[in-house]
């Protein structure tokens, strides 16, 4: 968390000034650049009509709304690209305190004959929900733990236990929220990376073979900005 910094501070550090706002609407507010955001929530420190332009993806909106979209999320010092999803800074979750852990066990995942297999287990006990969370205050349950999750122990394999161990750190692998499985709320559901949670085989669609497996997982962390650049940092 970048503490002292205001949200307006977070914001501007990743934009450029628009000083003629051209005339297209900003997807966040749904209103015109040209004229001020329609955000329903007057902030009285920031004009409406100030136009910013985010500066690797080029995507302009009102600084208004980004802020506003900004102070809906966790407040990490990061941001997301509405449109294209970019991200500035680093990008964190609201995973809740647990436990990672994982080792090496000596058989082959179906479609991975030739080397053995990394199991991971993750631990999460329930818990009461903290403001980056959607309901602060209120508990949240913990169904299905410790969950166990399966890679081939091969390069690439490792390549994503290291890109996970990324993920864990910035608490994106789980999130509180409405699980789509059971409907059930203030509970703790898989984020947006996907896991394999069945070793032998594959009755749940969560299992192998699956020889796409490993490029989609890489593309789903470069989606939550973890790349082979993440473990140098
Ligand atoms: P969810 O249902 O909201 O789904 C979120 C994402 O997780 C989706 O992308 C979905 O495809 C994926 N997902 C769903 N089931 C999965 C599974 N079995 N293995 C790997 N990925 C899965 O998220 P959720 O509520 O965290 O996931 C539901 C799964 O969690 C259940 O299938 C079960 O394995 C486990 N669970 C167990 C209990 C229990 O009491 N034993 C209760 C709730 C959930
Ligand atoms: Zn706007
Ligand atoms: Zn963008």
């Amino acid at each position: 968390a970048k503490k002292g910094k205001t949200p307006e501070e977070v914001v501007k550090k990743y934009l450029q000034k628009v000083r003629n706002p051209p005339d297209e609407d900003c997807t966040i507010c749904m209103e015109c650049l040209s004229t001020p955001s329609g955000y329903k929530y007057p902030h009285p420190m920031i004009r409406p009509d100030l136009v910013g332009r985010l500066c690797k993806c080029g995507h302009v909106f009102h600084l208004y709304c980004l802020v506003a979209m900004y102070n809906n999320g966790n407040k990490d010092g990061s941001l997301q690209c509405p449109t294209c999803k970019t991200i500035y800074g680093v990008k964190t979750g609201n995973q809740p305190p647990g436990k990672m852990e994982y080792h090496v066990i000596p058989h082959s995942l179906p479609g991975h004959p030739d080397c053995k297999t990394i199991r991971i287990i993750y631990s999460i006990p329930p818990g009461v929900q903290g403001p980056e969370h959607p309901n602060p205050g209120k508990s949240f349950t913990s169904r299905g733990f410790p969950r166990h999750c399966y890679l081939p122990d091969n390069e690439k394999g490792r390549q994503v236990l290291k890109l996970l161990l990324v993920a864990w750190e910035r608490r994106l692998i789980f999130a509180v929220g409405t699980s789509s499985t059971t409907g059930e709320s203030d509970t703790i559901i898989w984020n947006e990376v996907h896991h394999k949670t069945e070793f032998g085989s594959n009755l749940t669609g969560h299992g192998f073979p699956d020889p796409k497996y490993l490029d989609n997982v890489l593309a789903e962390l470069a989606a939550q900005g973890i790349t082979e650049e993440s473990l140098q940092e």
